[in-house]
């Protein structure tokens, strides 16, 4: 309590005193900024009788705050000397408020992507230990986790998965805790959730050790989706906790389709296909629509750039599916979001490849409401730089576009998960950006 206590303070302090003097991210001081440290000095001053009534009325400790903007914690990817990127990590952590959740003997699902093996942009275990840690300080069971893929590679099922995983470096000692792949052997052991008011989805496929976990913790590495447009909390709560028929349920509406023009009969895209959805003939290749599940590994493989998704709704829908899974997962538990602005890679950690980066290193940002930091990721994301030479810059001959992530994969729409997500009452996309040194 009293570290809460002298956190509030803190944070108080720098935003009042401090941030109403930095333009950087034009914060503003609102209301609940000072009925916070109101809160903190009762707390130190033993003023209830003064503040009490008032100020509980006029707070929410719900995990989205519905009275105003959602706040999103962020902190730049620099360092000092003396300091790490580990530090400012669990600084973070704590300032966008991880220790107000109660996790003493709680089982504590830290989801995270482990990486396709060969891809290097995935998030290193480093980072997973931070979070493992401050669980474990809180008295909490943490465990790291993933459900399988749906598409042909190297985690496809939980021996394979997790033989990968410790290949790209997490174990128990890199991680601070357990690995537990989250829908068992072959991806079948799941638990069906209801999604209020879904209007795609009426019950999502989760898996079962996700379900069964009594907090949820996302630790997201941000990067563009061939799919989706960008991978962050809602993709990762959506997509990857869904078992393979939860992965099937999100894919089937969205299909790729093949320009003939530029395929060259390679048969990469034939490799990477589980459901043999592609043929190649006279050196062409066709998707049979009636296999495809519309997992989209086909689309990055080409090298000819001959695969896109299609220029309809369906990306969209996939969207919003996304989102519906994601409400099932967090609507009975304690959550918390982490995403990692590094390595901004064109396509998703399931490849097992990772072009350069599209912008440089943003930062790590931390919050409880999930659409609002995704939609700060996006929004800092679109400022940012081109890097040189990233199928970004290349696909836009050099001109910054008005949206990077439909630029890096065309017919992507971030607006269609933001909208959705508001509409179903998952979290806000309005935010306050704090920063945190
Ligand atoms: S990977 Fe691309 S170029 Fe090669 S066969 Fe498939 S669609 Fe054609
Ligand atoms: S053809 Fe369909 S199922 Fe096969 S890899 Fe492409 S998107 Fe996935």
């Amino acid at each position: 309590m009293a570290l809460k206590t002298l956190q509030y303070l803190k944070d108080s302090l720098i935003k009042i005193l401090i941030y109403p003097t930095r333009d950087k991210y034009a914060y503003k001081v609102s209301k609940n900024d000072y009925l916070e440290l109101l809160i903190v000095l009762r707390n130190i001053l033993s003023l209830n009788h003064i503040l009490g009534f008032f100020l509980y009325q006029n707070l929410s400790t719900d995990n989205v705050d519905n009275m105003s903007d959602s706040k999103v914690y962020f902190t730049d990817m620099h360092t000092s000397l003396n300091d790490s990127l580990l530090n400012k990590l669990k600084r973070v952590i704590i300032a966008a408020g991880i220790t107000d959740i109660d996790m003493e003997k709680k089982f504590v699902a830290i989801k995270i992507h482990f990486g396709e093996y060969g891809n290097l942009a995935f998030l290193r275990p480093n980072y997973a230990k931070v979070v493992a840690d401050i669980v474990t300080e809180q008295s909490g069971i943490p465990f790291l986790t993933d459900c399988s893929t749906l598409y042909v590679g190297k985690r496809k099922n939980a021996v394979e998965h997790l033989d990968t995983a410790n290949l790209n470096g997490f174990n128990p000692m890199t991680a601070g805790c357990q690995i537990i792949i989250g829908d068992g052997l072959k991806g079948t052991d799941d638990v069906e959730l209801p999604v209020e008011n879904g209007e795609y989805i009426k019950t999502a496929k989760i898996g079962r050790t996700i379900a069964d976990a009594d907090i949820i913790i996302t630790l997201n590495h941000f990067k563009c989706h061939e799919l989706t447009g960008f991978g962050g909390a809602l993709k990762n709560l959506g997509m990857g906790c869904a078992s393979r028929r939860g992965k099937m349920e999100l894919h089937t509406s969205g299909k790729p389709t093949i320009n003939t023009e530029n395929c060259r009969g390679c048969m990469k895209c034939t490799t990477v296909c589980a459901q043999n959805a592609i043929t190649v003939t006279s050196k062409k290749a066709k998707i049979d629509l009636n296999k495809c599940v519309g997992c989209g590994r086909c689309i990055g493989v080409c090298p000819f750039d001959a695969i896109t998704a299609q220029f309809d709704e369906t990306m969209n829908i996939i969207d919003y599916k996304i989102v519906e899974y994601s409400k099932a997962i967090i609507s009975e538990k304690p959550n918390f979001h982490i995403s990692i602005m590094a390595d901004i890679s064109p396509y998703c950690d399931c490849h097992s490849e990772n072009d350069l980066q599209i912008i440089p290193n943003v930062g790590m940002l931390a919050s409880k409401d999930p659409v609002a930091l995704d939609k700060a990721c996006v929004d800092l994301a679109q400022k940012q730089p081109m890097i040189e030479g990233s199928r970004l810059y290349n696909n836009c001959n050099g001109k910054k576009p008005d949206d990077i992530f439909r630029c890096t994969n065309p017919g992507t729409d971030c607006n269609a998960t933001f909208e959705h997500a508001e509409k179903m009452k998952m979290g806000n996309g309005k935010y306050e950006l704090i920063e945190v040194a």
